[in-house]
C-alpha cells in the first residue's frame, strides 16, 4: 500500500502502511486474531480519521454476496458493496431500500457505521434498515446478532469500534418510482412559519442555501405511481420551479446530478442527489454536519444565519435535511426526530477548522450531535451527555474489544475519551 494513501477528499492521510484484503472469512478471522491493532476501511469517504488504524482491512476481495430473501423481505450482503452497486441488483429483483444518501458511491458498511442518512421526516437513517449483522470480534470470533437481540441496538452504529462487520442484512421493500422537482428562492420567513410543512411536503426534502437572502434551492423527491403521470408544479411554498436541472451549488454543472424536472424514474436514480457514474458534490471540498432535535430547527437555523458573514467566505453550500427518530445507541437521531445542518466547505482545511468553534458554540444550546464521518471538534466529554447510551456503548466495546484492537486516535478523542 502507498504510504501516502488518503481519504476521498485527500484531506486525511492514513497512518497505516499495511492494508489487508482477505478473500475468505477464514482468512479474515486469522488476520484479525493475529494483528494487535487494525481498523476497517470502506471507500474512505469520511472526512476525518474515523477509518484510520495501525493496519487497515478492506473487504472488497471477499465474495460480493447479495442474497435476497423475498419471504423475509431482506437482502444479505458483504458490507463492502457500494450502495450504487447494491441498488442495481435490488432494482433488477424488483426491490428497493427505503432511502439513500446524497451519493451512491459509499459502502453500505461505512454508511451504517456512521449513521449516514438521506432526508425524510418519516424516514430513518440508513442504519435503521439493518435487520441483522455478522461481526468478527477482536479475538477472531464470529458473532451473529439480529434485531430484537440484546445489544443489537448498540452494535449497528458502531463507528468501527466493535470489530469487522462481515455480513449485513437489510430490510427491503418493493421497488418504487420517484420524481424530483427543484424550486428556487424559498423565503426564510416561509420556512420559519412552517418548517415541518415544508420539510414534510415530499418523501425526501433538502434545502440548499449559502445563508444569503433566500434559500436558493428546495429539492423534493416524491414517490409516484408508474401509471399516474406527475403534474409538474410551477411553484411550491412560494418558491418558483426551476426550468432546467440544477446542481446544489448553483454555479456548477448539473451533469453529475440525478434527473430532475419531475421526470419519474427508479428510486436509486432519484433518491441520491448525485449519479453513480459522476463525481459527487463539488469534488474538491470538506464537509461538516450537526444533527439536533427537529423542534429546535428554526432557532438553530437562525443561529447559523447570524454567522453568515463569518462562514460565507469558506462555504460552498449548506444543506438542511430531516431524519426520523430511532433507537440505535450512537445514531445521531437516537430518541429524537432530527434536523441535519450540513456544510460543504471549500477545500481550505485550516480555515474550516477555524470556523468550527463558532458553529459549535452557536449550536451548543441545542445539544448537537456531529456526523461521525465529517469534521467536528466536540470531544468525548462534550458528546457523552448528548448520547444517553454512550456509557453502554463503551461497556459493549470494552467487552467485545478488551485490548482496544479497533481503537484509533479519532475514537479515543471523540468516543472513549483520551
Ligand atoms: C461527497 C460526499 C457526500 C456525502 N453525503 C452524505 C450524505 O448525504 N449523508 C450522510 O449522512 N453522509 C454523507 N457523507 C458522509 C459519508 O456517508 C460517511 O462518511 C460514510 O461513512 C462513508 O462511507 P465509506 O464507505 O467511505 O466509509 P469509511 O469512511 O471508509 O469508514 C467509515 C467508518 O465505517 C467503518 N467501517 C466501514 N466498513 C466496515 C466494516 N465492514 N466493519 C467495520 N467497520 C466498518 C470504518 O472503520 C469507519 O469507522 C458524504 C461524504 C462525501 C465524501
Amino acid at each position: 500500500m502507498d504510504a501516502s494513501y488518503s481519504n476521498w477528499a485527500n484531506s486525511f492521510t492514513f497512518t497505516a502502511t499495511i492494508v489487508h484484503r482477505p478473500e475468505s472469512l477464514d482468512e479474515l478471522c486469522a488476520i484479525v486474531a493475529r494483528t494487535p491493532s487494525l481498523h476497517v476501511l470502506g471507500t474512505g469517504h469520511s472526512f476525518n480519521g474515523i477509518a484510520d488504524g495501525a493496519e487497515l482491512l478492506q473487504l472488497d476481495r471477499m465474495p460480493m454476496t447479495v442474497e435476497i430473501d423475498r419471504d423475509a423481505r431482506t437482502v444479505t450482503i458483504n458490507p463492502a458493496i457500494p450502495y450504487g452497486v447494491l441498488a442495481v441488483e435490488l432494482e433488477r429483483a424488483g426491490l428497493a431500500v427505503h432511502n439513500m444518501a446524497s451519493l451512491p458511491h459509499i459502502t453500505v458498511g461505512g454508511a451504517v457505521a456512521t449513521a449516514t442518512h438521506g432526508s425524510g421526516m418519516r424516514s430513518g437513517n440508513l442504519a435503521t434498515a439493518v435487520a441483522a449483522m455478522e461481526l468478527v470480534t477482536a479475538a477472531g470470533d464470529i458473532v451473529q446478532i439480529a434485531r430484537g437481540d440484546a445489544g443489537f441496538d448498540g452494535m449497528v452504529v458502531h463507528v468501527g469500534a466493535l470489530g469487522v462487520v462481515t455480513r449485513l442484512t437489510l430490510d427491503v421493500e418493493p421497488t418504487y418510482q420517484v420524481c424530483q422537482e427543484v424550486f428556487q428562492d424559498l423565503a426564510w420567513d416561509t420556512l420559519y412559519a412552517d418548517f415541518d410543512g415544508v420539510m414534510g411536503s415530499a418523501q425526501s426534502v433538502s434545502l440548499f442555501t449559502d445563508y444569503g437572502d433566500t434559500i436558493g434551492e428546495l429539492w423534493c423527491k416524491m414517490r409516484v405511481r408508474a401509471d399516474h403521470p406527475w403534474e409538474r408544479r410551477t411553484e411550491h411554498f412560494g418558491a418558483r420551479a426551476a426550468t432546467a436541472p440544477l446542481h446544489p451549488v448553483l454555479a456548477l454543472s448539473a451533469d453529475s446530478c440525478t434527473e430532475q424536472l419531475g421526470v419519474p424514474g427508479p428510486w436509486h436514480e432519484r433518491m441520491p442527489h448525485f449519479r453513480m457514474d459522476a463525481i459527487p458534490s463539488a469534488g474538491h471540498e470538506l464537509q461538516t454536519e450537526y444533527m439536533l432535535a427537529r423542534r429546535h430547527a428554526v432557532p438553530a437555523i437562525q443561529a447559523i444565519r447570524a454567522l453568515a458573514p463569518v462562514i460565507q467566505p469558506v462555504l460552498l453550500i449548506s444543506e438542511i435535511r430531516t431524519v426520523a427518530s430511532d433507537q440505535l445507541w450512537l445514531s445521531s437521531a437516537y430518541g429524537t426526530d432530527t434536523v441535519c445542518l450540513h456544510f460543504t466547505w471549500q477545500f481550505e482545511p485550516e480555515k474550516v477548522v477555524e470556523m468550527l468553534p463558532a458553529i459549535e458554540a452557536a449550536l451548543a444550546p441545542f445539544d448537537p450531535r456531529p456526523h461521525w464521518g465529517k469534521l467536528f471538534l466536540a470531544t468525548a466529554d462534550e458528546l457523552t451527555p448528548r448520547y444517553p447510551k454512550m456509557d453502554d456503548f463503551r461497556a459493549l466495546a470494552n467487552r467485545l474489544d478488551p485490548k482496544g484492537k479497533f481503537r484509533n486516535a479519532f475514537l479515543e478523542r471523540h468516543v472513549f475519551g483520551e
